[in-house]
């Protein structure tokens, strides 16, 4: 069964994001589209198969998340307010990361940055194995665990300059195994897609607990369905009380 291809959207990156990938670049995302779709019968990546819907929700989605380091100058309208260190490549880890999102189209359109997929469950990550040589990334590692285990891990404490993590848990849960991975002014981004006053009390609470920051809160319009995401900036300000992350299961049961 094919799905069919993804639809040429040169000018909607242009326009939303003030960027836009190369032509090796969207053969990659084809590439790694039809894998996924294809794999997807048999490991259940992801409910999102049909091209427009994938393009939006996975490529789309993954990229506004960085969209303060996809360019040099200063970020397009609209988006978010701060500015980072664009001059160097970072160290990047994807918690969560599923099929690869958002971790893998971040490693096409940043092929200087080393991305490591992290997941709970080998059989994604020997798939994710796969797609990346199929796509000769060389910048990307797996790492199978669970984000309690590995931010208690010398040499993973402490030494990513960014973390992603979408659809992982709660705010404050994701924050709990984003910043004892982040070196000191590495930053987190959430991706979200409703956010209430409520998530960000919550959020602030854990944040005051794990040496972070709320740097800001990025509410972007999908360009497409023109539904609502938010992007949560976090910074990592102080070194993370050892104790933090708490035992396997106890984050996602007993929120900070
Ligand atoms: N980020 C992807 C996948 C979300 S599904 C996307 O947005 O499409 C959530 C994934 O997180 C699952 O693959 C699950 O195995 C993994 N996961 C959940 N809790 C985890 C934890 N504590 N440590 C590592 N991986 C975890």
């Amino acid at each position: 069964m094919s799905n069919g291809t993804l639809p040429n959207r040169s000018d909607v990156w242009l326009q939303s994001l003030g960027w836009q990938p190369t032509p090796e670049q969207e053969q990659q995302f084809e590439r790694l589209f039809q894998q996924i779709v294809q794999a997807n019968q048999q490991l259940n990546l992801t409910r999102i198969t049909d091209p427009p819907d994938f393009w939006e929700k996975h490529l789309w989605d993954s990229l506004v998340g960085i969209a303060p380091w996809l360019l040099t100058e200063s970020p397009p309208q609209g988006q978010v307010g701060f500015s980072v260190d664009n001059s160097r490549p970072l160290k990047v880890i994807d918690i969560g990361t599923g099929g690869g999102f958002p971790g893998l189209p971040i490693a096409i359109i940043k092929p200087t940055w080393s991305i490591t997929l992290l997941d709970a469950t080998q059989k994604k990550l020997t798939f994710l194995q796969q797609v990346t040589a199929e796509l000769g990334l060389e910048n990307v590692g797996m790492c199978c665990d669970r984000a309690e285990n590995l931010g208690q891990q010398s040499p993973y404490r402490e030494s990513f300059d960014l973390a992603v993590i979408r659809a992982v848990g709660p705010a404050s849960v994701c924050a709990e195994y984003a910043l004892p991975l982040l070196a000191l002014q590495g930053y987190a981004v959430l991706y979200r897609g409703q956010w209430t006053t409520e998530e960000q009390e919550g959020l602030m609470t854990a944040l005051s607990k794990l040496g972070g920051e709320l740097v800001t809160v990025s509410p972007v319009k999908m360009p497409h369905s023109q539904g609502i995401r938010h992007c949560i900036y976090l910074r990592k300000i102080k070194t993370t009380d050892p104790k933090f992350p708490r035992r396997v299961g106890v984050p996602a049961r007993k929120p900070l």
